[in-house]
C-alpha cells in the first residue's frame, strides 16, 4: 500500500466513511481497508470518529487533501494555500461543520456572527486591540469628555461594568 493510499484511507475515515465506501473509493477490498483500519486505531463506530478526529483531520490533512471529499488538492505554488479542491466542497463542508454563532462583543458591547467557535470574544480585531492594549487611553478620553461636559459617545464594556459595578463586590 503506497503512503498517499494510506493518507486517503485515514482522511476518508476520519470523514466518517464506512469500510465499503472506502473500499469503492480506492479500489481496494472491504478486508483490506478493515484490517489497515484495525491496526491502526480507526475502527469502531464511522460517526463517532468522524466527531472525535475532526480536529485532527483538520491539523494533519488540511492542505493536502480536500477536506470535504479527500481528493488531493492542486496548490498553486503562491497565493493562500487551499483546503478545498473545489468552491462546492467549501461550501459543503462549511455548511455541516459551520454553525454560526450569534455572540457579544467584549469590547464595543456589539452583536456579530461567529462561524463554527462560541469562544470568540471581539467581533473584530481593532476590538481585541483596543480591550487589551488601550483600556488606559480609553478610560482618559471618557473622562475627558465627561469633564468637559460632552456625550460619550462609546464606552467600552469593561468600562461600564466598573462604573456600574456594585462597590460591595
Ligand atoms: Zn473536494
Ligand atoms: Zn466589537
Amino acid at each position: 500500500m503506497t503512503d498517499e493510499l494510506r493518507q486517503k484511507i485515514k482522511s476518508l475515515r476520519y470523514q466518517g466513511l464506512g469500510y465499503k465506501q472506502i473500499a469503492n473509493t480506492t479500489g481496494l477490498s472491504r478486508d483490506t481497508i478493515r484490517g489497515y483500519c484495525k491496526r491502526n486505531g480507526l475502527h469502531g463506530i464511522a460517526a463517532g470518529l468522524k466527531k472525535e478526529y475532526h480536529k485532527v483531520m483538520e491539523e494533519e490533512f488540511i492542505f493536502i487533501l480536500c477536506l470535504n471529499c479527500g481528493k488531493e488538492i492542486n496548490q498553486n505554488p503562491i497565493g493562500p494555500r487551499k483546503k478545498y479542491c473545489s468552491m462546492a466542497c467549501k461550501r459543503e463542508w462549511e455548511k455541516i461543520h459551520k454553525i454560526k454563532y450569534t455572540l457579544t462583543c467584549e469590547y464595543c458591547g456589539k452583536e456579530f456572527k461567529s462561524l463554527g467557535t462560541r469562544h470568540r470574544k471581539y467581533c473584530d480585531h481593532n476590538c481585541y486591540t483596543r480591550d487589551r492594549f488601550w483600556r488606559e487611553e480609553d478610560a482618559a478620553d471618557v473622562a475627558k469628555k465627561i469633564i468637559e461636559f460632552r456625550k460619550v459617545n462609546h464606552l467600552p464594556k469593561w468600562l461600564k461594568d466598573l462604573l456600574l459595578s456594585d462597590p460591595e463586590e
